[in-house]
């Protein structure tokens, strides 16, 4: 071929190489050891520059100070990659790009390829895709804490202990939940405060300092450095810089309480996490709420509605409480087994109603007569156990025969009693309740209005 013809052939192949490298999405840089001889119109672009003025210079000139050092390692090793690094453009800003290279021969010269790929969109939806994940596993965290949990006390602590130690919020592991009752804010459970913190915040009011305003206000509370914020107006020697963060916890209808975190100093928060706060704030809220119905629905179904005592799932729950001191101290357990005598006359001759009343008034006068560590039990009809822990037969038929004799003197009735306690030999509730039925019977049988002793 004559010399004419090659420069005409390099020519075309040269212009073949431009109009595909001018159709690519990519940016194309042709360098030779870093310095760009060759551009396309999206390098161009991408960079902020016009053709001429990229030709000539250095790619490290085009890459941002934190990516310089790993650029020109890639370029002296000829590594082919593909790699990340940050691009700088003329403007000063900087994208995030994919960068391949390959070795090509250029003009009849060695030289390298570089074809460069922002993928900062890519890198953002990514940064969001993780963000969205590590907020779901985080609202999944308390939800699965919460949902362990149906009794109040354990609810406050373990989501205190659950949001303190996630990462997310770079909170230290300090900060508690105050419990709103009416006007009154009561600290409820809380993690690494000094005495004098927890004196200072017993008698706190809504609407005082930055938790207080939480719960007037319904609002979440941002403090970003408690020393220069004048809402933050409970102060103790010893306090340090921080910030605050104090998420209202809404039930369906009201605010029901507050959780505070500690944050260093002058911390940054952005929208979503403000979000995932309020979604955990409604969480937790709707489960103290839970939490409060479902004790009020146990207390109720532990209770006899009529009397106001225990009842015999009461009973059953305590008394294992009981057994388990007396089995492990060897104190005394007793009973005492009491039943209304002729009653179903009674009811005959007064209403069944005024029989409710007795009942009721019976109940009272026990209440009464009991000590706090007893448990008096509407155990049938019109029958009453009293569980005395820390009592032996001795004392328990003392207290059986006071009893009955108020009764007596203050009631339009007599009861019969019969009086048992734990030993070796009598072990279960069972067991014990059988003994004292006896002893009752006897009482019955030995005319009425009188206490019996179960003898073992
Ligand atoms: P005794 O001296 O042997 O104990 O005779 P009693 O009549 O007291 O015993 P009995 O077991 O024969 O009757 C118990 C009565 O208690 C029958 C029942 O109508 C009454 N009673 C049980 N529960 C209630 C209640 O909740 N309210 C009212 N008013 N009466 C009740
Ligand atoms: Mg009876
Ligand atoms: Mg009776």
């Amino acid at each position: 071929m004559q010399k004419s013809e090659e420069a005409t052939e390099d020519i075309k192949k040269e212009e073949r190489l431009r109009c595909l490298s001018e159709a690519s999405f990519e940016g194309i840089a042709v360098h030779e050891k870093g310095m760009i001889i060759e551009i396309n119109r999206v390098f161009a672009e991408m960079f902020g520059y016009y053709y001429p003025e990229i030709i000539g210079m250095h790619a490290l000139q085009l890459t941002a100070p934190e990516s310089r050092d790993l650029v020109l390692q890639k370029i002296v090793s000829g590594y082919e990659g593909p790699y990340e690094a940050v691009c700088l453009r003329k403007d000063g800003s900087t994208f995030i790009a994919e960068v391949r290279g390959r070795s090509i021969s250029y003009c009849g010269r060695m030289a390298r390829v570089a074809a460069i790929r922002d993928i900062t969109g890519n890198k953002q939806a990514e940064e969001e895709l993780r963000k969205s994940h590590s907020n779901l596993s985080t609202l999944y965290s308390v939800s699965a804490a919460i949902s362990r949990t149906i009794s109040m006390d354990r609810l406050f602590d373990i989501v205190l202990e659950t949001v303190t130690g996630l990462d997310i919020f770079n909170a230290e592991r300090k900060g508690g939940i105050f419990i709103v009752e009416g006007s009154i804010m009561k600290l409820v459970s809380h993690l690494g405060h000094p005495d004098i913190f927890l004196d200072l915040h017993k008698d706190m009011k809504v609407g005082d300092c930055l938790c207080g305003l939480a719960a007037k206000t319904g609002e979440i509370i941002i403090s970003k450095n408690s020393d220069d914020d004048m809402r933050h107006t409970v102060r103790y020697p010893g306090i340090h810089s921080h910030g605050h963060i104090i998420i209202p916890l809404k039930a369906r209808y009201t605010i029901v309480g507050v959780l505070y975190l500690y944050l260093p100093a002058d911390f940054d928060i952005d929208e979503s996490m403000l979000n995932l706060l309020t979604s955990i704030g409604n969480q937790i809220g709707v489960a103290i709420d839970n939490a409060k119905l479902y004790e009020e629905t146990r207390a109720l179904s532990l209770l006899d509605p009529l009397t106001g005592l225990a009842n015999r799932r009461m009973m059953d729950i305590l008394f294992e409480k009981y057994l388990a001191g007396t089995q492990r101290s060897g104190t005394p357990l007793s009973v005492i087994m009491l039943d209304i005598d002729h009653f179903k006359k009674y009811n005959d001759t007064y209403g069944h109603d005024t029989g409710d009343k007795l009942l009721a008034q019976l109940g009272k006068l026990l209440l009464k007569e009991i000590r706090e560590a007893d448990l008096a039990v509407r155990y049938g009809g019109e029958e009453f156990l009293i569980l005395l822990p820390e009592t032996d037969l001795l004392k328990a038929s003392e207290t059986a025969e006071r009893i009955r004799g108020f009764i007596e003197s203050t009631l339009p009735t007599t009861v019969s009693i019969g009086v048992a306690s734990y030993n070796l030999k009598i072990k279960k509730l069972g067991k014990i309740i059988k003994k004292a039925d006896e002893a009752l019977y006897m009482a019955k049988k030995k005319g009425r209005n009188r206490v019996e002793v179960a003898h073992v």
